[in-house]
């Protein structure tokens, strides 16, 4: 049976159904969390709750809106489609989305527009569509997607209503990857190195390099905590030539540092994402919270510069010195 594959996040879902059952339907969403944790299931799902023809709450699945939606035929779920060089919405895609909306829905109560992986648009396109968010139209709903809040301008922020995705248990990841059609075996190891992110295993079972990746990232937390310089500068250099590798790398490296920050702010293990926890604990006492958020920050600087086409190598090595004055 085919039907909306949105596993566990109850949160979410309760949120949505009761937003429908109140008739308190919110004009913007936004859905986070990090990548492969289903946000543009989750934006299908609430689309599907709000078009499905039993208007229950949950979407049933079976009905025509409900197909059209699993389809991506519904006439009015419209996705956002992203033109710019670094994959992120141009100004022009947004202003276009702002003047449509205000056009009635073709066949549904509302009319949704899901504008997914929002993080690298520019603040001058995020004001494009601060138009929208401020005065919807009515029954127009916007879904936001974005891997950070922190991608998102304030003003944005403040005026949706966030929702989270949350990594699943070992049985429902595997679940989710049995419906894929992977083999048992394929899946215990997936579920054993990346736990229960079901986009992320289901890039490494599709032979995607995420092993090799997350395999580097290891050595590098390994090295940072071990303060091995040497070994850092080793690992990084071998990423050069290596642009999508590299990326994956330090984003993965990014939530290693996340994680480490959130057992210093006294979190539970439980709430920890990356693909290295037991790294991030033993980093966590290494690392003051002061100079994990410096290491973020440096991070994440490099991956807009790597993203942005500056020369990889040169961008390696500033990335290591800031590194390594930050220890
Ligand atoms: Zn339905």
């Amino acid at each position: 049976m085919e039907n909306f594959s949105l596993y566990e996040n109850d949160i979410l879902k309760n949120t949505i159904r009761s937003m429908i059952v109140k008739e308190r339907v919110v004009s913007s969403l936004l859905i986070y969390g990090e990548k492969g944790l289903g946000k543009k299931t989750a934006a299908d799902y609430i689309a599907g709750s709000l078009l499905c023809e039993q208007f229950s709450g949950t979407p049933c699945g079976e009905c025509k809106a409900c197909k059209m939606i699993l389809h991506k035929t519904h006439p009015d779920v419209i996705y956002a489609v992203p033109s710019g060089k670094s994959g992120n919405y141009k100004i022009d895609t947004l202003r276009e989305i702002v003047e449509s909306a205000a056009i009635m829905p073709n066949e549904g109560r509302f009319k949704i527009y899901i504008i997914a992986d929002m993080d690298n648009t520019l603040v001058s396109a995020q004001n494009a569509l601060l138009k929208l968010i401020e005065e919807p139209p009515d029954n127009c709903v916007i879904i936001l997607t974005a891997q950070s809040r922190s991608s998102l301008l304030p003003t944005i922020i403040s005026r949706v209503v966030s929702l989270s995705v949350h990594e699943v248990s070992k049985d429902s990841c595997e679940k989710a990857l049995v419906h894929y059609g992977y083999s048992k075996a394929d899946i215990e190891k997936a579920i054993e190195i990346l736990g229960g992110n079901i986009g992320k295993c289901k890039s490494y079972l599709d032979g995607e390099d995420i092993v090799d990746a997350v395999t580097i990232t290891k050595s590098i937390t390994d090295a940072l905590i071990s303060g091995d310089e040497y070994l850092m500068l080793k690992e990084f250099s071998e990423l050069t030539g290596e642009k999508a590798m590299t990326l994956t790398v330090l984003k993965l490296l990014c939530e290693v540092i996340r994680d480490a920050m959130s057992v210093n702010a006294g979190c539970d293990e439980s709430v920890l994402i990356s693909t290295y926890k037991n790294g991030a604990v033993r980093f966590s006492e290494y690392l003051s919270k002061m100079k994990a958020r410096k290491i973020y920050t440096v991070i994440t600087k490099y991956i807009e510069r790597i993203n942005s086409n500056g020369n990889l190598s040169l961008a390696l090595n500033a990335l290591c010195s800031e590194i390594k004055e930050t220890l």
